[in-house]
């Protein structure tokens, strides 16, 4: 037959390729070759096949001449490329039946892979599951970043505290990346602003930077899934502009000559290892600057080899601001077309407000990015002034349209004026932009309605929500092939790159035969967990209880911490009532925290401590088991959304901007309990309510409370199990007897409590019990999950991509069919 002829071809030259880079590229034969060395070899193998793709793609965007999406996002946080390289290309089989003709284990090999962790959590992933449907709907897209030398930190646990790591992915080269010498450009920092006279005897300003360093492109080849199209990823590396300063070395300056390289090249050393909390140090806007200056100097070039006039790039682009760490791209715009391109400020303004859309992704007052006025003066001397350019005729229009009032234009205002005076960059990205998006529903209302309620009615309609989603290939089909294959056999494989296919599963909700199969699959794959959570922790977990997962980054608002408390009350109870028997359960966490966030660190020790004495008391032994497990990253979310049966999602309500975990866990058939925050609201209407475990107080109510003068330590005397467990940690009952340990936790939650925990802690309990009687009723549970799954369509960022491709970058997407 011609099609199994074909996957043996494809076989054969898998294998000559694999053999030929072992010997030409690594240096070894396969006697002598290590794991390491072998994925090395592999990638390398399917790198040139996705190559293949990037050169027909190159020539297939020039010949369509369509508008280029550039995506800039301080974070990309990709995960391993070789298994999905593999499977966009529909190899996987092929490759895992070549290894084994001689010997290997596809597997083996591809554990060895370094992830790069180039962003914290959900905003880098965010930009990877973007990058992965921009290819697979043939959208001419590049994303531009930063080539971080190290990524996010490695998190080790010592004694149930968390220990940082460095991170160092680049340590054996990194076969995915080409550095293209083409397109190198330097970006200047610091000096002076001088007026002076050009050729045609006008005064203009003219920036002489202090100290100028090169940036150098790494570009990652981004394959679409079945789609010959490829697009590049390109990140920026600091170089010293002269890498050795000879003069110097002349001179007899050695060290000198090599101070210049070494501080360069610090700009891209590091990942800020900060989530939701910005930190105002210079070397944070150095690198943001850095790599905003790289990539408009490079969309410029590439504007002029399509021989277009610079009035029409924003007809030729649209730039993506991913939060507000590119936001500095504004200015830098604007210099760009009259300081070096002659424009006027009219004309380049005309310009610069049709480029870019900004992305909002955060309601927390204190992660909104500020720069203060002389560091941002010191470094940015000439963004500096065209910033309050800007502002000073942006005002002018407001305060015509608004009459005068002057506290609104103090609100709106791109200078904060309290306390030090800033440059404010969310209220730069607004201003600059022709399009401003939230990431889930109820978030675009809130900004609409509170944070950035004076833009919004200033421009009513320039906003418009963008509902995040997650790419179903890495999410579903890669990391749970098993329900990804029963999925197929039911209901084909349109649901790849059309999620709302997965419909045709809820005809089966209610088939016991299916259901039987469903819970087997989900069953299996736990135990692979179980197998992966007795092998790094020692600690033996049974797959037929219920995996209760809570994996995202550690931070209050998240609320582990509530999660903990419960665990601690299940605890008690089965300590004072000897023979009560609940529904077992392995309740699994996994996080890290930002080195500096000392109560999110003293989280993660609470949790180890609660595992501690709850894995280790023979009167809970069967019924609950705690495991925390270390170094949250893509490949261990891949490991832990497909196990999940209950997915917890606890945020205080109007503090997770959208959440995209969610939307993983839903797609693998987890169940949710969570608040009415962000993106839940969204997945418990598609799911149905009565598919999703609701708690907690409303966002609305959260505020009231908040203004009404909450007083937690009244939860804490009316709710006689909440204050035993409080009790427990205040005198030492789950430390050891250690009573300084959580003091600090405790006196936060009794006297402040401003993410409202104890509010909530009862209305947790009571629907935890909820779950727990639910998932003894197999029946229901299965037919709760197989729903969930079925009615997931909405979350795949295929749907998003194709929104925002409609409404801000104006550009068509391919149609499959
Ligand atoms: C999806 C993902 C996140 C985001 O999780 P949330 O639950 O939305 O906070 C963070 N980190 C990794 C590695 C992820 O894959």
């Amino acid at each position: 037959m011609p099609v199994e002829k074909q996957a043996g071809e494809a076989q054969t030259s898998i294998r000559a390729a694999f053999l030929n880079h072992l010997t030409h590229t690594i240096g070894r034969t396969l006697e002598n070759s290590t794991p390491l060395e072998q994925y090395r070899a592999l990638a390398h193998t399917v790198r040139d096949l996705v190559m293949e793709h990037w050169i027909t793609t190159v020539n297939s965007y020039r010949d369509r001449d369509l508008r280029i999406v550039s995506y800039l996002s301080a974070e990309f946080l990709l995960g391993p490329h070789l298994p999905n390289n593999l499977q966009n290309l529909g190899l996987t089989q092929d490759c895992t039946a070549a290894l084994s003709t001689l010997g290997l284990n596809f597997s083996e090999i591809a554990v060895q892979e370094p992830e790069p962790g180039l962003g914290n959590g959900g905003l880098g992933r965010l930009a990877a599951c973007f990058m992965d449907s921009l290819a697979t709907l043939q959208v001419p897209a590049i994303g531009y970043g930063i080539r971080y030398e190290f990524g996010m930190f490695r998190q080790e646990i010592r004694d149930g505290w968390q220990v940082e790591r460095t991170d160092k992915w680049l340590q054996f080269g990194n076969p995915w990346e080409i550095p293209a010498s083409d397109a190198c450009f330097s970006v200047g920092y610091g000096g002076t602003v001088e007026m002076v006279t050009d050729e045609s005897g006008r005064l203009r300003p003219l920036w002489k930077p202090g100290q100028c360093v090169r940036g150098v492109p790494y570009d990652t080849p981004i394959s679409g899934y079945q789609t010959n199209t490829v697009n590049r990823l390109r990140l920026w590396k600091a170089e010293a502009i002269e890498s050795f300063d000879f003069q110097a070395f002349d001179t007899g300056d050695y060290m000198g000559a090599v101070r210049e390289k070494l501080v360069s090249e610090t700009i891209t050393k590091v990942l800020y290892p900060s989530d939701d909390t910005p930190e105002g140090k210079r070397l944070r806007l150095q690198q943001q600057y850095f790599f905003v200056a790289c990539s408009l100097q490079d969309m410029i070039r590439i504007h002029g080899v399509r021989q277009r006039p610079l009035n029409e790039f924003h007809l030729k682009w649209s730039v993506q601001l991913n939060d507000t760490h590119p936001s500095i791209g504004i200015a830098e715009l604007m210099r760009l077309l009259m300081d070096v391109h002659d424009f006027g400020w009219d004309e380049a303004w005309e310009v610069t407000h049709k480029t870019f859309g900004y992305t909002n992704h955060t309601l927390l007052p204190e992660a909104l990015e500020r720069w203060s006025l002389p560091l941002f003066a010191e470094l940015l001397p000439r963004h500096l002034q065209i910033i309050f350019e800007i502002n000073r005729r942006f005002l002018d229009d407001m305060r015509q349209r608004f009459l005068n009032d002057d506290e609104k234009m103090r609100r709106m205002s791109l200078i904060g004026e309290e306390g030090e005076r800033s440059v404010r960059m969310a209220n730069l990205a607004v201003v600059g932009s022709k399009a401003v998006n939230g990431v889930a529903e109820l978030h675009t209302e809130l900004l609409e309605e509170e944070t950035l309620h004076d833009f919004y009615e200033a421009f009513p309609k320039r906003f418009s929500n963008k509902t995040n989603g997650v790419t179903p290939r890495r999410w579903l089909m890669l990391c749970n092939p098993a329900l990804a294959g029963l999925i197929n056999e039911s209901i084909g494989t349109k649901w790849h790159t059309e999620l709302d296919e997965l419909r045709g599963l809820e005809k089966f909700a209610g088939d016991q035969g299916f259901l039987d199969r469903w819970e087997k699959t989900q069953h299996a794959t736990k135990a692979e967990l179980a197998k992966y959570i007795q092998s790094t922790t020692g600690i033996a977990v049974d797959p037929a209880s219920m995996f209760d997962a809570q994996v995202k980054r550690i931070h209050e608002y998240k609320r582990q911490h509530l999660n903990a408390l419960h665990i601690l009350s299940l605890y008690c109870q089965i300590k004072a009532q000897s023979g009560l028997t609940m529904t077992p359960r392995t309740f699994i966490f996994g996080g890290k925290a930002a080195p500096s966030y000392k109560m999110a660190k003293l989280i993660i020790k609470l949790i180890h401590s609660v595992a501690d004495v709850v894995n280790n008391d023979p009167d809970v032994r069967g019924q609950l088991k705690v495991v925390f497990l270390a170094d949250y990253s893509v490949s261990l979310g891949q490991r832990v959304y497909p196990a999940a049966d209950l997915a917890e999602q606890i945020s205080t309500a109007g503090k997770e901007a959208s959440g995209t975990g969610c939307m993983k866990f839903q797609m693998n058939g987890a169940v949710t309990i969570g608040t009415l925050d962000g993106a839940n609201i969204e997945i418990r209407k598609e799911a149905g309510e009565e598919n999703f475990f609701l708690f907690g107080l409303t966002a609305p109510q959260i505020g009231d409370l908040q203004r009404g003068g909450y007083r937690p330590r009244d939860f804490y005397e009316r709710n006689p199990l909440l204050r035993e467990v409080i009790d427990g940690l205040q005198n030492g009952r789950f430390s050891n007897g250690d009573r300084a340990l959580f003091a600090p936790l405790v006196s936060d939650l009794l006297d402040r409590d401003s993410y409202m925990l104890l509010a909530d802690f009862d209305s947790y309990s009571t629907v935890q019990e909820e779950v727990g009687r639910a998932y003894g009723d197999s029946p229901r549970w299965g037919r709760m999950s197989v729903l969930n799954t079925a009615r997931s369509g909405k979350f795949s960022s295929d749907r998003t991509i194709r929104e925002y491709c409609r409404d801000i970058w104006d550009v068509p997407v391919m149609s499959r069919t």
